[in-house]
């Protein structure tokens, strides 16, 4: 089975309010899955309870078969990025691996594999309260690197990195990944995970929207529809309506689902419809994401609904 995440009819609840929902998924070694929902879906529960830092209402999570939490080898065995933020700002980036590789019985050395790994060996003297958040992320994935594990869980980390940091951030999981190791990374955009994951899990309020690989999500939710502006709208609606599809008017517009843009075509042509535009288009993976969680999204805008 190897290096296996696997959550199991997990929930959580914080006093009446349902966090976590009997998500059930499992994340294979070998892959980059992201980990996908709208802001407060309940991904940072899931993976804290992967962790072992919050307890299950019902349901288990565990890696390799066992909680994580009964894992003697700790940073060996998951290394994992929650919040970069949380870090003491009064050390220097090698005090503080150093003293975690001491605590976990990490070789030495590896504080300076690990810092070259991330790009920080020239700041590796500095304090860590000047540190950028993308400073800070690679410091965090420095961190969950040091123990080098097969089991590796990120929350957001490419939150607050530059173009550059999110290339080798990429290239970086990818790599891990073709190591064969388990790689988890959590994204409220599909934009962050469409060129880094090739597994997706989506959850939306607590519940699983999808667990697949990126390509059948893409395949299954990019919709392809069609645009066409008429200046017979009304007799075209009926004729595309009467042939089995789908119309949904917008301004002077409408979007036909069901049908290819040929037999539109000819349908307008055979029923002396004039049409003055006809275009395929298919649904960016970004718009399929935001579509299929748009009903969980708690707040829109910042408006409670
Ligand atoms: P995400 O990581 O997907 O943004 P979270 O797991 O942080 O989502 O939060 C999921 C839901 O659980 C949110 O509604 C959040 O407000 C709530 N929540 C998270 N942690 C707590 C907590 N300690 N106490 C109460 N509610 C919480």
């Amino acid at each position: 089975m190897g290096f296996v995440i696997e959550v199991n009819q997990l929930t959580k609840r914080y006093g009446g309010k349902t966090a976590v929902d009997n998500l059930s998924f499992t994340v294979r070694p070998g892959h980059v899955t992201g980990f996908l929902g709208p802001n407060g879906a309940g991904k940072s529960t899931t993976l804290r309870m992967i962790l072992g830092l919050d307890a299950p209402t019902a349901g288990t999570a565990t890696v390799s078969g066992v909680p994580f939490r009964s894992h003697p080898r700790g940073l060996r065995h998951v290394g994992a990025l929650l919040d970069a933020q949380q870090v003491h700002g009064g050390r220097s980036a090698a005090s503080h691996l150093s003293a975690l590789a001491v605590s976990n019985g990490i070789p030495r050395r590896r504080v300076a594999e690990v810092l070259h790994e991330v790009g920080l060996t020239d700041v590796a003297r500095r304090r860590i309260g000047g540190f950028s958040l993308g400073m800070k992320q690679r410091l965090g994935i420095a961190t969950a690197l040091l123990g080098d594990p097969p089991v590796l869980i990120f929350d957001e980390p490419i939150n607050g990195m530059d173009p550059e940091g999110v290339r080798w951030v990429r290239h970086l999981f990818r790599r891990l990944a073709a190591e064969g190791r388990t790689v988890f990374l959590s994204s409220h955009l599909m934009s962050e995970m469409e060129n880094t994951a090739d597994e997706l899990v989506v959850i939306g309020q607590g519940r699983l929207i999808a667990a697949e690989p990126l390509h059948s999500f893409a395949a299954r939710s990019s919709r392809i529809g069609v645009v066409v502006r008429t200046p017979q709208s009304a007799e075209l609606v009926a004729v595309l309506t009467a042939a089995g599809a789908t119309v949904e008017p917008d301004a002077e517009r409408l979007t036909v689902t069901g049908l290819p843009a040929e037999r539109i075509g000819t349908l307008a042509f055979d029923n002396r419809i004039l049409l003055h535009e006809l275009t395929t288009r298919t649904a960016s993976l970004e718009e399929a994401f935001m579509r299929l969680t748009a009903d969980s999204v708690e707040y829109l805008a910042g408006q409670p609904r």
